[in-house]
Parts: C-alpha cells; sequence; structure tokens
C-alpha cells in the first residue's frame, strides 16, 4: 500500500482539509498513476453535502481525473509507463451481467457500477477519488487521452463530457436535427460543443441572456431566455432533442412542450427533488422523457477520441487545492466558466 495526500470532506457541513489516504497495492491487472488533474463536478457537490443521502465519510471526491502512468501489473497490456490516462465515475463493474457485457458498465445489474468515490471496492476497502495525488485502478476502467488533449482539459470529459455526449450519440444528434441544452454550466457547454460537433443544430436555453456571447460562440446557433415567457411560446414544437444539464426543478410542461413530435427531453441535471411530469404535454405530441448516466468505458473512449479529433474541449479554470472550498461556493453560485480544474501537484511525491 501507500500513503497519498488528498482534500477529504469529514462531514455535510465542514470544509474538505488535506488528509493522507491509503492506495492499494499495484495488482497483477492494475495501473498506478499520478493524478495531475482533477475536475470538479456539481455530483462531488452533492455527495459531500449529503443531499443524495448521507455519503461514508470521510469522502475524497473526483470522477475527472487524468494523469500518468507510473506503474503497471505484470498482466497488464494496455498501458505503460509514461501514458496519459484518465479515470471517470466508475472504477469496476461486474463485468458478467448484459449490461456490462454490452458496454454499458454505468447500468450494472451484477454488483453495480463500483463508483470511484464513495462506493465499496470488491476487497471491501472504501473508494477515494481524484482530489489526491495518485490512484490505482484495474486497466480495463483506464482511458486513454489522446495526446492532443492537454491534461488538464481532458479531465472534465471524463464526467462532463460523456454525460452529454452518451445522450447526444444515443438519441442521433447530427445534421438535421434541431437540439436544445438547458443551461450553460459545465455540463451544458460540453453539450453545445459536442452537438455542434456531431453537426446539430444547437439552441441554449439559458435562465437570462447573461452568458449569451459565451453560447454563441461555443457553438450555438441561438440563444433564448428561459425567464421570458414569450420563449415558450416562440419556441413551440422545435427540437427533436432537449438536454437538460440544470440540477434543479424545472417546469416540465412547459419544457416537453418544446419538443416535435416524438421528440425527447434528457434529464442529466440530477436535482434533489422529484418533479412533477404533466402527462398532456407528453402524450399530446408522442414525447418522451428520459435520462442519461455517465457512458460505459468503450463510449468513453470514442468520445475522448472524438473530443480530439474535433477540438471540441472544456473551458476550464485552474485551481490549487487550497481553493476547493471556494470553488464549491463559485459553482453554487454559477460563477465558474465553466468548469473547475484542480491542479493536483501539491498533492504528489
Ligand atoms: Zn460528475
Ligand atoms: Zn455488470
Amino acid at each position: 500500500m501507500s500513503t497519498v495526500s488528498a482534500y477529504a470532506a469529514n462531514s455535510a457541513t465542514e470544509p474538505l482539509t488535506k488528509t493522507t489516504i491509503k492506495r492499494r497495492e499495484v495488482g497483477p491487472h492494475d495501473v498506478a498513476f499520478d493524478i495531475h488533474f482533477a475536475g470538479i463536478c456539481h455530483s462531488d457537490i452533492h455527495t459531500v453535502k449529503g443531499e443524495w443521502g448521507t455519503p461514508n465519510y470521510p469522502v475524497v471526491p473526483g470522477h475527472e481525473i487524468a494523469g500518468v502512468v507510473t506503474e503497471v501489473g505484470s498482466e497488464v497490456t494496455k498501458y505503460k509507463v509514461g501514458d496519459h490516462v484518465g479515470v471517470g465515475c466508475f472504477v469496476d463493474s461486474c463485468r458478467e451481467c448484459d449490461n456490462c457485457k454490452a458496454g454499458l458498465e454505468q447500468y450494472c445489474t451484477g454488483t453495480g457500477m463500483i463508483a470511484t468515490y464513495n462506493s465499496t471496492e470488491r476487497d471491501g476497502t472504501p473508494t477515494f477519488g481524484g482530489y489526491s495525488g495518485a490512484t490505482v485502478v484495474d486497466e480495463n476502467y483506464v482511458l486513454r487521452i489522446p495526446d492532443s488533449i492537454p491534461l488538464d482539459a481532458a479531465a472534465p470529459l471524463l464526467c462532463a463530457g460523456i454525460t452529454t455526449y452518451s445522450p447526444l450519440r444515443h438519441w442521433n444528434a447530427g445534421p438535421g436535427k434541431s437540439v436544445a441544452v438547458i443551461g450553460l454550466g459545465g455540463l451544458g457547454h460540453m453539450a453545445v460543443k459536442l452537438a455542434k460537433a456531431m453537426g446539430a443544430e444547437v439552441t441554449v436555453l439559458s435562465q437570462s441572456l447573461k452568458k449569451m456571447e459565451d453560447g454563441l460562440r461555443l457553438g450555438a446557433s441561438h440563444y433564448y431566455a428561459t425567464a421570458d415567457p414569450d420563449t415558450f411560446k416562440k419556441l413551440r414544437g422545435s427540437f427533436d432533442l432537449i438536454l437538460n444539464t440544470v440540477s434543479a426543478n424545472l417546469d416540465l410542461g412547459a419544457y416537453l412542450g418544446l419538443l416535435k413530435v416524438d421528440g425527447t427531453l434528457v434529464e442529466l441535471g440530477m436535482p434533489e427533488h422529484a418533479m412533477e411530469v404533466p402527462p398532456f404535454p407528453l402524450a399530446g405530441m408522442r414525447r418522451s422523457l428520459s435520462g442519461s448516466m455517465i457512458g460505459g468505458i468503450a463510449e468513453t473512449q470514442e468520445m475522448l477520441d472524438f473530443c480530439a479529433e474535433h477540438d471540441a474541449l472544456p473551458e476550464i479554470e485552474v485551481i490549487a487545492p487550497d481553493y476547493i472550498n471556494e470553488a464549491y461556493e463559485r459553482v453554487l453560485a454559477s460563477d465558474v466558466r465553466y468548469r473547475f480544474v484542480i491542479d493536483t501537484a501539491s498533492l504528489r511525491g
């Protein structure tokens, strides 16, 4: 075992503080890597604040992890020392159920996916995430980061990137399709870039027009304020696909009304409380309400390669670990353009 520095939350109400954690010995199928950057995802904040149930404290968050391989196990074939690698939201799954076999490990029905933090490894030890200096992960759950993607920009792709890429692919975003993105935050700004790169016509639906210039620069063709009731009249029946990236309760009826016949509204943000679904706007145009959670390992690799090819990279603000608590406050105030990424240099070595 090795000891590495990390930032952890010890309760829902205290700030994260610096501590040390143990990482396991490098097993035959394991890849050990120095973490260079870790993105801050809204899920980290929901988890440490206990908004998705009481977590197992201490929680070391971080599931947007990018780094450089330092050691590989004797049986490892996919990676070697020096490779640029990443880890996303999960580090293992049962590998035997239908979903795992189909590359949908995130929907594992065996053991369930083993999350990168606040979960339990097969051997019963708790998982700790990327707000730390190094980690050890089975090679089958490690992603290759293409050389053309800087490691700091790669980190947010491992959650924000795949969370938006997977539904865009699943619902066939592309030429001739009209896609709306609700919210221009960490997820939303990637959704705009990816949908545009896939060839779809992109509209941003944001509370105000404050970020309009950014939205258009990122690839949106249209930008509307949802605080303006006229938006909902004007855009009625306009979209094939709407991705809701906002982690707050919406007036679903109003948004469903913006879909064309057979259109789909996909929930990506995970608000704490249930939302009401009015049946008429759903049935009236044979619309669908769905949800999507990250993506499988193969699809995550496909997304990384797609982002390299299309230069679709997140806009980031790199911070030091001692700024994490302030960064959380700023995420909650929507005061980040568009993802905080922790430079973990001071947690290494
Ligand atoms: Zn996330
Ligand atoms: Zn499984």
